[in-house]
């Protein structure tokens, strides 16, 4: 089992489901030759696929195109179903900063299959975690610069602002269609600039004010 791991606090907090949102900044759609949606893409990612910064990626063997994609996270800390703005926002107890590891080679022959998504998104070590900030220690102010770094190189580098979906929208539009519940992980998309990471490869990721994740890929 993982658990949550909090920043100022020793609460034990096992993980539960991680809810991702895709396609969430417009110039990440365009680069992946999308459209920007009209509502949440919405996918899943099992809590056994977390890491920590700090640990390695894992590179699965049967891809050839492993892509880093850097988010910002929210820690929902109660139950919800059927958010309003205000019941969504107190639900959001707290945010971290997330890698959403994703094999673009299956996710693209998926795609063209109609097929889901599930193995680009899913495997050991797919999702990678820093600190969790409550809300309480520090509140977004909804501006904050979201950047990642491979061997010193910026590669992504956007403001949490350009998000097609806020927040609070995106825990309405889940919370109207599956329980939210204390533990569970919300992944809110990655801007634009995602791209190939090999064996060797380090990546630093950092959420303003909220924390850095350094890993490896092995
Ligand atoms: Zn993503």
């Amino acid at each position: 089992m993982r658990f949550i791991k909090f920043k100022n606090s020793d609460e034990k907090i096992p993980i539960g489901k991680l809810v991702c949102v895709g396609r969430n900044y417009a110039a990440h759609a365009k680069e992946l030759g999308s459209e920007a949606p009209e509502f949440p893409i919405i996918f899943l990612k099992p809590a056994s696929n977390v890491i920590y910064s700090g640990e390695p990626v894992k590179h699965p063997p049967h891809s050839n195109n492993l892509h880093h994609e850097v988010e910002l996270v929210l820690y929902i800390g109660e139950d919800i179903k059927n958010a309003t703005n205000e019941t969504a926002e107190h639900a959001i107890h707290g945010y971290t900063v997330g890698l959403d590891m994703t094999l673009r080679d299956l996710q693209f022959q998926f795609k063209e299959k109609g097929e889901p998504w599930t193995l680009a998104k899913c495997f050991d070590t797919a999702a990678v975690l820093s600190e969790v900030v409550l809300k309480k220690d520090y509140k977004l102010r909804g501006d904050e610069i979201i950047s990642l770094s491979v061997n010193g190189e910026q590669k992504q580098n956007s403001s949490i602002k350009n998000m097609i979906f806020p927040p609070v929208e995106i825990v309405k539009y889940i919370s109207a269609r599956m329980t939210l519940e204390k533990g569970d992980l919300v992944f809110t998309g990655t801007p634009e600039g995602v791209g190939r990471v090999v064996p060797g490869d380090k990546i630093e990721a950092s959420l303003e004010n909220i924390g850095k994740i350094t890993t490896q890929i092995e």
